[in-house]
C-alpha cells in the first residue's frame, strides 16, 4: 500500500473531544500512519498529554493565537505533500483514512479536498435555533473541520489569515486565496460526524461578533465575497434598520418629540418581532426556546451593528495578508554572534543580545531556520573546515538547533559562486531546503548580505553593526536595530 502524502493537523484548545478524536483515528480501517500533529491554542497550563496507541503523535502550542495561527503552526511543522485539517469536536467514520487517499488522488489536479460533514439532529423535535446553526456546516463549503490542502499551494499564500480571530470566515477567506471559488478544491466522499455542542443561552448573541469577521472579508474580496464564498447573505442590512429604529426613538424620548419616539419604538419592535419570529417559526418552539429567542432577538440586532462598526474600524483599509515566511536565513558572524575575526576558538562564541529569544520566537511558530556564512579564514589557510564546524556547533549550543549550515569556505580570490555577495548560498539553501524565494527572508550585517539575498530572489533585512558602513545602511531595503526588532517585523508580516 503506498503511504498516503498528507499529515493530519488538529487544532485544539483541549477540549475532552479531542480523545474521542484520537481514539477515532486510533482505529480507522486502515492504520493511520502518517503524523497527527495536534497544536495546542490554549495559553497556558501544562502540556497535553494524548494517550492514542499507534498514532504518530505530536503536540505542538500555539499559546492562544488563535485557531487561524494554530493551522499555521500545523502546516509549517508538517513535510508533507498535503495537509489535511481536522477540527477537534469531529469523529471521522471508520473508514475515513481509508477513503482520504482516494479522495487526495481525486484531487490531484486541484489545491484542496473537502470531506462529508454530519450533524446529527434530534429526531424527536424540531432542532433549535443552535443546533440548525451546527447543522449548516453540512451545507457550508470548504470548512477546515474536515479540509485536506496542498502544502505548497497553502504556503505560496502565507496560510491562513491571523486577523480572523475565532474559527469564523477564514477558512472562506483561504479558500478563495486558492481560487476554489474557480473550482480547484473538489469535494471527497469521507465523512465525519460533527455532534452539536452544548451552548448556553447566549451563544447567538456572542456570534454576532462575526460581523466584523465578514467585514475584513469585504475589505479583501470586494461587496460580492458572499457569493463567491456561497454564504448566506446576512442579516446585517435588517439590523441596521432595527437598530436606527431603535435609536431613533429613544433620541424622541430624549428630546420629548413623542412621534418620534412612538414611531422609533414601533420600527424597532417590528423588527425585533420579524427576527425572533424568523427563529422561533422553524424551530421545537417549547417556552425555553421561545424564552431564549425573544431575549436574545431583543439584543441581537445592536450587537451586530456593534461588531460590523468595530470591523469597520479596524478592517476597511486591511491589507493583503502576507503570513510568515517558510524559511529565514541567518548570517552568523556579526548577526547572530558577535564578530570574532577568523574565530576558529568555540570559547570565544558569544551570541548577540536576544538572539536566542528572537530565534525561538520564529521556530515556535514553525518558522525553519538555517545559516549562510563566509568562511574564508579556510581557504585562505589560516583555519581548517573542523575548527569552523566547532565553533558551529557551539552556535547551535547557545541558540538552539538550526536546520541546515551553508558555508563558503573559500577565499575571495577563487572566484567561487557561493562566497555572499554571490547567491549561490542563498539560492543552495532554498533549493535544497525546499523553498520558494519568495517565501524566504535572510537576515545580515553587512551589505553582501542584502546584496546575495537580493540576487536570490530573497527578501531581506539589515542589522547594522558599528562596522557596517553607512552607505550600506542607506542602501538596505528594510534596515533594524536589532536582530530582535528585525525578527518582529517579519512576525508582523512586514519582510
Ligand atoms: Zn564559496
Amino acid at each position: 500500500m503506498t503511504p498516503i502524502p498528507t499529515s493530519i493537523v488538529v487544532p485544539t484548545v483541549g477540549r475532552r473531544s479531542l480523545s474521542v478524536l484520537c481514539d477515532a483515528l486510533a482505529e480507522q480501517t486502515r492504520p493511520v500512519d502518517v503524523p497527527v500533529i495536534v497544536v495546542d491554542d490554549r495559553q497556558d497550563g501544562p502540556d497535553l498529554h494524548l494517550d492514542a496507541a499507534g498514532l504518530d503523535l505530536r503536540v505542538v502550542r500555539s499559546r492562544g493565537g488563535g485557531p487561524a495561527r494554530a493551522r499555521n503552526v500545523g502546516w509549517r511543522i508538517a513535510r508533507s505533500e498535503w495537509v489535511s485539517f481536522l477540527d477537534d469536536d469531529v469523529v471521522p467514520d471508520p473508514d475515513w483514512f481509508e477513503v482520504l487517499a482516494g479522495d487526495l488522488e481525486l484531487a490531484a489536479s486541484g489545491v484542496g479536498s473537502t470531506g462529508r460533514v454530519r450533524v446529527p439532529l434530534p429526531a424527536d423535535r424540531r432542532p433549535t435555533d443552535w443546533e440548525r446553526g451546527t447543522a449548516g456546516l453540512a451545507h457550508a463549503r470548504w470548512i477546515t473541520a474536515d479540509l485536506s490542502y496542498r502544502r505548497d499551494a497553502v504556503s505560496a499564500v502565507g496560510g491562513f489569515d491571523e486577523r480572523f480571530p475565532r474559527a469564523f470566515r477564514e477558512d472562506a477567506d483561504l479558500a478563495l486565496r486558492l481560487g476554489a471559488d474557480r473550482g480547484t478544491v473538489v469535494a471527497g466522499a469521507r465523512r465525519i460526524t460533527h455532534p452539536v455542542r452544548p451552548a448556553d443561552d447566549w451563544a447567538s448573541l456572542r456570534q454576532q461578533a462575526g460581523n466584523a469577521d465578514d467585514r475584513l472579508m469585504r475589505a479583501l474580496h470586494g461587496p460580492d465575497w458572499w457569493t463567491r464564498a456561497e454564504a448566506p447573505r446576512g442579516r446585517i442590512r435588517r439590523h441596521a434598520a432595527t437598530t436606527a429604529a431603535g435609536l431613533a426613538g429613544l433620541a424622541g424620548l430624549a428630546s420629548r418629540r413623542r412621534r418620534l419616539a412612538t414611531l422609533g419604538a414601533a420600527g424597532w419592535l417590528a423588527g425585533t418581532a420579524e427576527l425572533a419570529w424568523a427563529r422561533i417559526a422553524p424551530g421545537p418552539r417549547d417556552a425555553a426556546e421561545v424564552r431564549r429567542m425573544v431575549l436574545t432577538s431583543a439584543a441581537i440586532p445592536a450587537a451586530a451593528c456593534w461588531h460590523w462598526l468595530r470591523g469597520e474600524l479596524a478592517h476597511r483599509h486591511a491589507p493583503p495578508w502576507r503570513g510568515l515566511p517558510d524559511l529565514v536565513l541567518l548570517d552568523r558572524d556579526g548577526t547572530i554572534v558577535h564578530d570574532v575575526p577568523y574565530n576558529g576558538d568555540p570559547a570565544l562564541v558569544e551570541p548577540v543580545a536576544g538572539a536566542r529569544a528572537a530565534l525561538g520566537r520564529l521556530r515556535e511558530r514553525g518558522v525553519r531556520l538555517a545559516v549562510v556564512t563566509n568562511q574564508s579564514a579556510v581557504g585562505s589557510g589560516r583555519l581548517d573546515r573542523s575548527q569552523v564546524d566547532a565553533v558551529n556547533a557551539r552556535v547551535e549550543e547557545l541558540l538552539g538547533p538550526f536546520e541546515a549550515w551553508y558555508v563558503c569556505p573559500h577565499a575571495p580570490g577563487e572566484g567561487c559562486s557561493c562566497r555572499k555577495p554571490a547567491p549561490g548560498l542563498v539560492k543552495q539553501a532554498c533549493a535544497e531546503l525546499g523553498v520558494d524565494p519568495a517565501r524566504c527572508v535572510l537576515v545580515g550585517d553587512i551589505g553582501s548580505d542584502i546584496e546575495a539575498a537580493e540576487a536570490a530572489g530573497v527578501a531581506a533585512h539589515l542589522v547594522p553593526t558599528p562596522q557596517t558602513r553607512p552607505e550600506e545602511v542607506a542602501a538596505a531595503p528594510r534596515v533594524a536595530v536589532t536582530l530582535s526588532a528585525a525578527v518582529d517585523r517579519i512576525l508582523r508580516g512586514d519582510w
